[in-house]
């Protein structure tokens, strides 16, 4: 059933006209580039970050551009969440990536999640945009679906992406966050999801939906 559901929200996703597809072409320049997006990302609407990057990366493309421009990050990436905690850290990212890393972005999630602020969110996006390696990242979209679809039944995001692991086929592992942070920004929404025009209604239980949860609902 979970596949039979990507499929159809894989083929639908051409259709929305979500922020997240824009923040990913942006940030589809080169590895250090989709960190530092992928990064400043986090707790900030994707329209909020589009924008910051548009004017960003005329100035930062790799880690030494950072070091360079280290007096004016903060004014950068003003108005991202956290945007003064964000500079600092991404500052020091920086000299980590070229004291250790030869500038380059770690490949494996034991040395991204070593770095400042970079969680195993942030880590599995970087996997699997810049090395194209299989990982399931969870965020609150990816979450909050997984669960109102009935896939899981889970506490948080990690115990999200460790149950998604067991059901769901390698080969959707990195699109899995796109098509869902994609669907949740324009149809499952956090607070009122668009059920009425939403293209699996018929196969979902709705679970924690207030109002609109099923749970009587048998998987066909
Ligand atoms: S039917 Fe409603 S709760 Fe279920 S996936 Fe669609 S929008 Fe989300």
């Amino acid at each position: 059933m979970i596949e039979e559901i990507i499929k159809i929200l894989d083929k639908e996703s051409v259709n929305w006209n979500s922020p997240v597809k824009e923040f990913v072409k942006i940030s589809e320049k080169n590895n250090f580039q989709i960190l530092v997006a992928t990064f400043l990302s986090s707790r900030t609407k994707d329209e909020t970050t589009i924008k910051v990057l548009k004017n960003l990366f005329e100035f930062i493309k790799t880690p030494e551009d950072v070091i360079k421009y280290a007096h004016k990050i903060e004014r950068l990436i003003y108005p991202v969440g956290f945007y003064k905690t964000k500079a600092k850290r991404l500052l020091e990212i920086a000299k980590i990536l070229k004291e250790n890393y030869n500038s380059k972005v770690p490949d494996n999630i034991k040395d991204l999640i070593s770095l400042p602020g970079v969680g195993r969110k942030i880590a599995n996006i970087i996997l699997y945009r810049c090395y194209s390696i299989p990982v399931i990242s969870v965020d609150t979209h990816v979450h909050r679906i997984s669960n109102r679809l009935g896939f899981v039944k889970t506490k948080n995001p990690y115990e999200t992406e460790k149950e998604l692991e067991k059901i769901l086929d390698k080969k959707w592992w990195g699109r899995y966050n796109e098509i869902l942070v994609a669907f949740g920004q324009v149809i499952c929404k956090p607070i009122s999801p668009k059920c009425d025009i939403c293209p699996v209604e018929q196969l979902c239980p709705k679970l924690g939906v207030k109002g609109r949860e099923n749970v009587y609902f048998k998987r066909i």
